[in-house]
């Protein structure tokens, strides 16, 4: 059983993995817990190539042109799939990814405009078509998640995007799971971690039939 969180900056996505595997664990399943981009040697190479390509003035003008950024998270993911995803589901273990493609739909394909179903075929590509099991949107207005993020201390990083780029991101999130509503679950960040945590184990639990 496959399980994704997808979102956008601040959304919460690391702090309800964690939780989901914590109690995954309790249950008596194997849960691996694993994110993107980052998860490998080779990810966490693609992950400082893409994310840390900034000058001594804090620019980014060293960071790679939007294609080659699409190419490199979609390297990574191949790795990611074919050395920890599909290990672990192959020996029965519940897989939960903090991101997976259907963030370079939203930030490659919308907000660096690049077009959703080209990024999405590059993705699918690389992965040899693994989709989730369920993909968990947590959905935070751009505005108040890159506060969150920025008191997490990613205030350079994220400087560097429009409040537009992030609304596309947003936008593009919110019609993936309305086309497919059954493999989605779409929770409003406005809960408490723990509420949220309880709303989507319930939907685990529905899934895994437990
Ligand atoms: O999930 P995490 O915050 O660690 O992701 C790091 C950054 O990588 C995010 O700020 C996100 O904007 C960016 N990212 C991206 N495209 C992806 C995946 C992540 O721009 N496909």
């Amino acid at each position: 059983f496959f399980v994704v969180f997808e979102g956008g900056e601040g959304a919460g996505k690391s702090t309800q993995s964690v939780k989901l595997a914590a109690w995954l664990k309790l249950r008596g399943y194997e849960a691996v817990l694993t994110r993107e981009p980052g998860a490998t040697d080779i990810g966490m190479r693609i992950r400082s190539l893409v994310l840390d390509a900034k000058n001594g003035d804090g620019t980014r003008a060293s960071a790679p042109v939007p294609r080659a950024e699409a190419l490199l998270f979609a390297a990574d993911r191949a790795q990611h799939v074919e050395k920890v995803i599909r290990p672990a589901l192959e020996r029965g273990a519940v897989v939960v990814s903090d991101r997976y493609i259907d963030s370079s739909i939203a930030y490659q394909g919308s907000g660096r405009e690049l077009g959703k179903d080209d990024v999405a075929w590059v993705s699918n590509w690389a992965t040899g078509g693994l989709k989730p099991d369920l993909t968990v949107l947590l959905d935070v207005d751009p505005a108040q998640g890159l506060h969150r993020a920025k008191a997490g201390g990613e205030g350079d990083r994220l400087e560097q995007e429009r409040l537009e780029y992030h609304e596309r991101v947003r936008e593009t999130f919110l019609a993936l799971a309305a086309a497919e509503p059954r493999r989605y679950l779409v929770v409003p960040a406005g809960g408490t971690p723990d509420e949220i945590a309880a709303t989507v184990r319930e939907a685990v639990a529905e899934r895994l039939d437990i």
